[in-house]
């Protein structure tokens, strides 16, 4: 048995997985002996390593969810030390001063995040120190499943799914147990806290609540200049519209753990007539609201899928429609593991050459949710004022940006990075690919939603339109009073559906034959 004194320490590098419940990289480091935590505020690196910079809305739910996760690890005797910088220097100097054994991480996937933990485990090891990655946030990691033919990963997210599923996926672990730090570790913690140039005092020095200068991690300029070269956020820093969301959707979501225990424990209520309510938007307790949730660990997958297969009286149909959601979740991380610079790049290369618009004032129409085109409209500000917006919609105002205002899908991309609550690296970039015709198994470009009939069709009695259009979610975006448009109706459409949807498809037809 190890002795007391020869425990070994470990550096837990918390990330997107804020919990302490089915966490390997925590248990194992349990395990092993003691834990001191970490977060860090990453910035990429000289070198462009690292993950997306939060947009304004997961700043938020960020600043938010690490109080809760600050607060339970209390209560396991593991102090959470934050920062904010370059990994690449914060972490080994840190576990160094810790005189740490281990740093351990749950493993993240995107090319630049896997570039980044190399260099910090390669910077480690120059210090004698070990690291070690886990599997934490995915069902199937994305080398577990391999296409038969020559490509090296999936294209199409059915045989991805059929494949993916034959992977089995083990039981969560349970909460990791509380520790008693030794009184020398404490103090050289503490020590550590106050004398480390890169360590926080407390959360608030993070400024994750602080107007930001958003995703600087864009690299995209779109040919035209539309959007004025895009480089700085939607929301930057002396923007009058950047929100401190206290009075929207702070009073939308509790972010933390135990928030999404409570949420898992509506699991079944939600899902239950999944298959069938999914699309409609009207129906509040349609789909789980569990995205961001996932996106910020706060629960993983695989305890998901155990909740789900526990709802003895959810139908077999509502169940197995909703975990191919999971999986599209999965598929989406697959495609961004093989994929570099999915969020500005198009999947297919001849998209680079769409002859896309500069129009900065239907840019802004879109955003502050003044179209004149109902369904988009309230989409939009169900977005502005909870951070999440219904699937549907989702699909039907990316349609309207890529499609009929034949705006750079990367513009729409960046505005919901920096208002989603669940802004993710895969997902969301996947999704407007898939939009935008552009993606792996992307909606056909010929497909162009028609949103008045999709209203129709997934809103008939308005319930989803009337809600967003009308009293203080009729205000636009960044606080835009967009006037009575409840019908779409008071403020003109900016664009004309039928011809602007055979002006898109004339602009894809002159892009093919430019090949
Ligand atoms: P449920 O219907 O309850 O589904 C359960 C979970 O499955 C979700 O929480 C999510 O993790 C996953 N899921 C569901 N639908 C999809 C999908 N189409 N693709 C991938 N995963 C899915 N989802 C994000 O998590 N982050 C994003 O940044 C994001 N951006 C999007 C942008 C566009 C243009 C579109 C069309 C979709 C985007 N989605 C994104 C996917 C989807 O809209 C959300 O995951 C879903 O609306 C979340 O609501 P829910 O948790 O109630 O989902």
């Amino acid at each position: 048995m190890v002795s007391r004194a020869s425990r070994p320490l470990t550096l837990l590098w918390f990330r997107d997985d804020l919990r302490v419940t089915d966490h390997e990289a925590l248990t194992a480091a349990r395990d092993d002996g003691d834990v001191v935590a970490i977060w860090v505020r990453e910035e990429r690196d000289a070198e462009g390593r690292g993950p997306r910079p939060l947009g304004a809305a997961t700043r938020w739910w960020a600043h938010e969810s690490l109080q809760v996760l600050g607060t339970e690890l209390d209560e396991l005797g593991i102090p959470l030390l934050f920062a904010a910088g370059t990994a690449t220097q914060i972490i080994p100097e840190v576990a160094a001063d810790l005189e740490a054994d281990t740093v351990r991480w749950s493993r993240r996937y995107a090319p630049a995040s896997r570039a980044l933990d190399e260099a910090v485990a390669r910077e480690l090891e120059a210090r004698g120190i070990a690291s070690e990655g886990s599997p934490g946030s995915l069902l199937v990691e994305p080398w577990e499943v391999e296409p038969s033919s020559a490509s090296a990963y999936y294209k199409v997210f059915t045989p991805y799914w059929n494949a993916a599923r034959q992977v089995s996926v083990d039981l969560p672990l349970p909460a990791v147990t509380a520790q008693s730090l030794p009184r020398d570790i404490r103090d050289r913690v503490e020590r550590v806290r106050r004398e480390n140039a890169h360590l926080l005092a407390e959360i608030d020095d993070l400024e994750l609540l602080e107007a930001g200068t958003g995703p600087a991690s864009t690299r995209f300029t779109p040919r035209s200049g539309a959007g004025g070269g895009a480089k700085e956020s939607s929301l930057g820093e002396g923007d009058p519209r950047f929100p401190w969301w206290e009075d929207t959707i702070a009073r939308y979501w509790t972010p933390g753990c135990v928030g999404a225990r409570e949420a898992v424990d509506r699991l079944g209520e939600r899902i239950a007539g999944y298959a069938e309510d999914r699309d409609f938007p009207g129906d509040p307790e349609g789909t789980s609201a569990l995205s961001p949730r996932l996106r910020f660990g706060e629960i993983s997958p695989r305890q998901l899928l155990a909740e789900v297969d526990a709802l003895g009286d959810v139908g077999a149909g509502d169940r197995e429609a909703w975990v191919r959601q999971i999986y599209w979740r999965e598929f989406a991380w697959h495609l961004t593991y093989h994929v570099p610079d999915l969020d500005w790049r198009p999947m297919r290369p001849e998209f680079a050459d769409f002859p896309y618009e500069d129009d900065p004032e239907a840019l802004a129409a879109w955003q502050a949710g003044r179209t004149g085109i109902a369904l988009v409209d309230a989409g939009m500000r169900q977005l502005w004022q909870t951070g999440w917006m219904h699937n549907r919609v989702r699909m039907v105002a990316a349609s309207l940006l890529s499609k009929n205002l034949l705006l750079p899908w990367q513009l729409g991309e960046q505005w919901f990075w920096d208002t989603l609550v669940d802004a993710d690296e895969a997902n969301n970039p996947v999704s407007w690919q898939w939009v935008a015709g552009c993606g792996a198994d992307a909606s056909p470009f010929f497909r162009v939603f028609n949103p008045e009939r999709q209203r129709v069709r997934f809103d008939p009695d308005g319930v989803y339109v009337r809600q967003w259009l009308e009293g203080d979610a009729g205000e636009g975006a960044g606080g835009v009073d967009a006037g009575d448009d409840s019908d779409g109706g008071a403020v003109a459409p900016i664009v004309d559906l039928g011809e602007s949807r055979q002006a898109a498809l004339a602009a894809y037809d002159a892009m093919k034959s430019a090949q």
